[in-house]
């Protein structure tokens, strides 16, 4: 009777340590797997072109043509802005 239940208890052991071994590994591969897939993502956008807003220059309409012209080749008429000094003078004129 004690042999046989020290021989069930010594069997389930291995058993659960069997388990227990197998849940590791695959805990260990879900968790290397997960790790570089996240990397991996997180590479991705950074890594990708990202436009610098310190090179930008913002693009203005021309309030006469709507032409668009970046801000610092526009003429500027007090809060409106022109492609051009001609439009300036026929947009003021109007
Ligand atoms: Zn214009």
């Amino acid at each position: 009777m004690a042999a046989a239940y020290t021989w069930a208890a010594a069997n389930t052991r291995g058993v659960y340590a069997r388990w227990s071994m197998r849940i590791l590994f695959w805990l260990l591969l879900i968790v290397v797997v997960w790790a570089v897939l996240s990397a991996r993502s997180r590479a991705k956008p950074s890594g990708s072109a990202r436009p610098t807003p310190s090179r930008a220059v913002p693009m203005v309409a021309c309030a006469y043509c709507q032409l668009h012209v970046p801000q610092n080749e526009a003429v500027d008429a007090g809060g409106r802005w022109y492609c051009c000094e001609e439009h300036k003078r026929l947009g003021a004129g109007r």
